[in-house]
């Protein structure tokens, strides 16, 4: 059988019935998820949904609160006369702003309260979750326990955006630096032209924060790049692995999430159910996420974990990039870094016309490009047949 995507006709023909918008919860959203196991099963894995609901009302609200006590407190800065008291109401809501991102990043509380209020709305959603069949010894009495898990991770849910995917990462670094600007210009004093320009840069800090704030969440993104070509790639390497297993054998999960776009809701819940049949030390964590722009694949990781990915690259003629996700978007390697599991994404290595159709209507098939999702499912199998043998050193 052929491997990867020769051909756009090929690629477009996977795409049918999965490139589709699909926000968590939706029709499309199950929809889709039966397609999945269905190729998943065709491929020969195990394959099953793990459903859960969670809260979308709590984390959203902590999103959009923290961000304006962030937006209040700069503009405090900038507006009330340098240090005086206004301040301690700035600092207090700056410490409220950060508390609650803060939150809503580490903590899975906002998503599964312990007790959800009566008629609170509760997506409902399930991760793909689906396992290579085990490995059984020659021997036909010893069971084979591999000793090393491999996570192929791909979220399968998607979004659309009233702010495109570069105004936010812009809006970013005004609010970044007018919060500097803004704390600068309070400490200093700084008068003359030097004082109107940082007080100039604190407001539009704070009107950038406050229109961060008013991101929506929406579902019109056919999500082709995001995060459909990551899925084919996933499941075209889970299949090559079964036609030619790993040795010595590991166990290889595959696990698409849903509700990535909701502050990944599915890697959360999976960690919470999963964790402990997952020790940490003999797990490694392959998130994709945005691959299949034209050009280089881009690795966002630590750099011992990186540089493996480099090594695995090169061995089989992938082009690859270290690249750097802007700051603020959350991807499924995230619930596992922070469950301290070795984690790395995936993603596509160049800014093109596919990456910045992400969250619009305009994140199609046609943008993306073949070579890139084969050499992605190529790059996959690649590494999953080396941590059989070389296992990445502990992330720096
Ligand atoms: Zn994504």
């Amino acid at each position: 059988m052929e491997r990867g995507f020769p051909s756009r006709e090929a690629l477009n023909r996977a795409f049918l019935g999965i490139a589709r918008p699909r926000a968590a919860g939706s029709p499309a959203d199950s929809q889709v998820r039966a397609e999945l196991l269905t190729r998943l099963s065709a491929a020969g894995l195990e394959a099953r949904e793990q459903p859960f609901s969670y809260s979308f009302v709590r984390p959203l609200r902590a999103m959009r609160s923290g961000l304006l006590c962030l937006a209040a407190a700069v503009a405090i800065l900038v507006v009330a006369p340098p240090r005086t008291p206004f301040a301690l109401g700035a600092g207090l809501l700056l410490a409220m702003g950060g508390w609650l991102l803060w939150q809503l990043l580490k903590r899975d509380s906002f998503f599964f309260p312990a007790a959800p209020a009566v008629g609170e709305p509760m997506v409902q959603t399930a991760n793909v979750v689906a396992e290579l069949p085990a490995a059984v010894s020659r021997d036909e009495d010893r069971v084979e326990v591999p000793a090393r898990t491999v996570l192929l991770v791909a979220h399968h849910d998607t979004k659309s955006q009233n702010i495109s995917i570069l105004l936010r990462a812009l809006l970013l670094i005004v609010a970044i630096v007018g919060a500097l600007a803004a704390c600068t210009w309070w400490i200093a004093g700084a008068v003359g032209p030097a004082g109107v320009s940082l007080r100039a840069a604190g407001l539009l800090g704070a009107l950038a924060f406050a229109a961060l704030a008013a991101a929506s969440f929406e579902d019109r993104s056919p999500g082709a790049l995001d995060n459909a070509a990551s899925m084919l790639a996933v499941i075209e390497a889970a299949r090559c692995l079964i036609e030619r297993p790993v040795s010595p054998p590991l166990r290889l999960i595959i696990l698409l999430p849903g509700a990535e776009e909701h502050f990944m809701a599915g890697a959360r819940y999976f960690l919470r159910m999963m964790s402990r049949d997952l020790p940490r030390s003999a797990t490694l964590v392959l998130n994709v996420d945005g691959i299949g722009s034209p050009g280089p694949q881009g690795i966002v990781a630590a750099s011992r974990l990186a540089a493996w990915v480099q090594e695995g690259a090169r061995a089989h003629g992938v082009a690859l990039r270290r690249v750097w996700m802007p700051p603020g978007s959350g991807t499924d390697a995230v619930p596992f870094e922070t469950a301290a599991y070795r984690a790395l994404t995936l993603t596509s290595g160049a800014l093109s016309r596919a990456v910045l159709a992400v969250h619009t209507e305009a994140d199609t098939p046609e943008r993306v490009d073949p070579r890139s999702v084969s050499d992605a499912a190529l790059l996959l199998e690649a590494l999953v047949r080396s941590a059989a043998t070389s296992w990445p050193e502990e992330s720096a």
